[in-house]
């Protein structure tokens, strides 16, 4: 489907249209992945538009950028001004936020000195993985790639470079004919999916896959475990063999686009009962109720435009 660009964009510091946000061929990040970024939703909520968790995000991305040594020209701030201004320059018609530093042109070594450069796109994202999977669940598959190993690429930073797997893992199930690829680490225990992060149900309790299991510490992974913790529901983060994706009673997926995605079946076994379950019915309201207005945002996780 060819995207709808909006009219304008933030780039270095100002407001441009956005075919003017231009970077040079020879920009660092275009040959090496030497970029870090965000995905943000934005949210109309009762009480007026809101950025989920914008200071959350903006603050991993100055996390990432401090794992790679990337110096970053603009306080956390300013790039959360950013982001208000570039939804509120496109008059608030979009839903997702796009931060990004990257090494711009300044040297081609890989140590080069290069300068950051910044943008702070915004476009209308809908539902990432389709229509209507939020109600249906969607059909994934175990992808024959594997997460990188920890001692390779950093997981927890999110950086450009990691998206290649997340790419080879997405694209491999999409040819296949599935909604979603799932990645194993290279412990061969599951990680997470190509762009999302996973849970699982056991007896009523959610289980999700743990840090060390080279997996981006989702926003929307630790809103759920809050939230469920709030209300009751036992959260384990624990490592998981590929199996217990075919046993367990309920699985899904979240994260910022994919927001909670049931999973149907995995590599052509039905989980539970096929339809989305309880507690996957639970998590939702709950997550979708912040936005709503039935879930209280006792966090101050919506942050008003
Ligand atoms: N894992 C990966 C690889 C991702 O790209 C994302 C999306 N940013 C997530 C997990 C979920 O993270 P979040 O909930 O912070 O969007």
């Amino acid at each position: 489907m060819a995207m709808q660009y909006p009219e304008w964009i933030w780039h270095n510091g100002a407001i441009k249209r956005w075919a003017d946000a231009t970077t040079h061929v020879m920009s660092h990040a275009l040959h090496y992945g030497s970029s870090v970024f965000e995905g943000i939703r934005s949210y109309q909520t009762p009480s007026g538009p809101a950025i989920f968790r914008l200071t959350d995000h903006n603050t991993r991305l100055f996390a990432s950028a401090k794992i790679y040594d990337m110096a970053m020209p603009y306080s956390l701030e300013q790039i959360n001004a950013a982001c208000r201004d570039v939804l509120k320059a496109n008059d608030n018609t979009t839903d997702y936020l796009r931060p990004v530093a990257y090494r711009g042109l300044g040297g081609f070594g890989l140590s080069a000195d290069t300068p950051t450069d910044m943008a702070v796109a915004t476009w209308k994202m809908g539902q990432y993985l389709g229509a209507s999977v939020l109600e249906q669940g969607i059909d994934a598959c175990v992808s024959s790639w594997q997460r990188f190993a920890p001692n390779t690429l950093p997981a927890g930073a999110k950086a450009g470079g990691n998206y290649l797997s997340g790419q080879l893992v997405a694209r491999e199930a999409r040819r296949l004919g599935f909604g979603e690829g799932i990645a194993l680490a290279s412990t061969g225990l599951l990680s997470e999916g190509a762009g999302e992060n996973l849970f699982l149900v056991f007896d009523g309790a959610l289980h999700t896959t743990p840090v060390s299991a080279a997996l981006l510490n989702g926003i929307t992974r630790n809103t759920i475990i809050t939230l469920a913790r709030d209300v009751g529901i036992e959260v384990i983060e624990r490592d998981l063999p590929r199996e217990y994706l075919y046993l367990c009673d309920e699985l899904f997926m979240c994260g910022t686009a994919a927001e909670i995605t049931p999973i149907r079946s995995v590599d052509g076994r039905q989980v539970g009962t096929g339809k989305v379950g309880p507690v996957t019915r639970q998590v939702q309201e709950l997550f979708f109720g912040l936005f709503n207005g039935s879930t209280q945002d006792k966090y101050g996780w919506l942050e008003p435009l």
